[in-house]
């Protein structure tokens, strides 16, 4: 059997052409839909309740946990021989479905979608997913350009998923690092046709810096670098003196004091942060509260 898992929050106008759409990719096929209500405050789950029945199920959050504990509830929920992760608002082609159920056929264990055409989206929109994803790229150590949430996991790696255990988990680039055999297929980006993107640039912002601490523990060298910085600048004035070039007996002392004071703090800063971080893992709080399911 084949599971879809279905992260919707707000997306009341998008649930039946989600279910529409995901039949038709999947006819033939042995699935279940899972629906997974993050908290919605629209009537999402009115329009999962009437959309249920024997391969239909919902799970509606108490209120909203945000998407990755979305897709995580509904990979917990999950009894298929694969899952396939897919957005509800029909950005992610349900078409697609069958080439990468071909790709698992033929041995592959994780099948990430992969996008060739970003859609048409905003420019800030694409220029904030396009740092995102450097960004993730670089503290991750995997190429993330191009990634979605899009994929499908044979059982293996997601049970192997399912063991990650993590508060702040970051499911597109957990699914890289559990391993096994992977293959892409690629996929044109839809126009979101109802409702509206929930992912706006401070969104990306604060989800890349969580998603960044939780993979990687880089950010805390800077002051290390910082403090090297600082001693090249003092070699280099020194330099400059010796070459008899006086830039005023104060002013390397003033520029290192700002420069390493700044620093400091943006340390102290990226410290704090992380210890933050620790405090939410060490709390070890549920990843979401099921209210009721369907
Ligand atoms: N989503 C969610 N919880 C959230 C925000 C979004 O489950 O807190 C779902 C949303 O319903 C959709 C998917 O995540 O199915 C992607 O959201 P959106 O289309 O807003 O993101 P984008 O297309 O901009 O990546
Ligand atoms: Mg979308």
């Amino acid at each position: 059997m084949i599971s879809v898992v279905v992260p919707s929050y707000n997306e009341e106008e998008n649930i039946s052409d989600c279910r529409r759409e995901l039949e038709k990719a999947l006819a033939g096929e042995d699935y279940e839909i899972i629906f997974v209500d993050d908290g919605s405050k629209d009537k999402t789950w009115r329009r999962i309740a009437e959309e249920s029945g024997e391969r239909v199920r919902g799970v509606r959050f108490s209120r909203n946990f945000g998407k990755e504990a979305a897709i995580r509830a509904g990979l917990d929920e999950a009894k298929g021989d694969a899952a396939i992760v897919i957005d509800c608002d029909l950005q992610h082609p349900p078409a697609v479905i069958p080439k990468m159920l071909e790709k698992w056929r033929n041995g592959a264990l994780c099948v990430e979608g992969k996008k060739s055409y970003r859609g048409r989206e905003s420019k800030s929109h694409g220029f904030s997913a396009w740092v995102f994803n450097r960004l993730m790229s670089g503290s991750i150590g995997f190429d993330m350009s191009g990634a979605s949430d899009f994929i499908l996991l044979d059982r293996k790696p997601l049970e192997a998923l399912l063991r990650y255990n993590e508060s702040g988990s970051f499911f597109r680039a957990l699914a890289q690092y559990v391993g096994f055999e992977h293959e892409s297929v690629y996929y044109e980006v839809a126009a979101r046709e109802k409702g509206k993107g929930k992912f706006t640039f401070g969104v990306l912002v604060s989800y890349a810096l969580k998603n960044i601490a939780s993979f990687s523990s880089l950010p805390l060298l800077t002051g290390v670098f910082s403090g090297a910085a600082a001693v090249i600048a003092a070699l280099a004035l020194l330099i400059l003196k010796l070459f008899g070039i006086n830039l005023g007996s104060f002013s390397g002392g003033v520029i290192a004091l700002i420069f390493i004071g700044g620093l400091t703090l943006i340390s102290l800063g990226i410290v704090g942060y992380y210890l933050g971080r620790i405090y939410e893992e060490v709390k070890n709080r549920p990843k979401y509260i099921v209210e009721e399911r369907i």
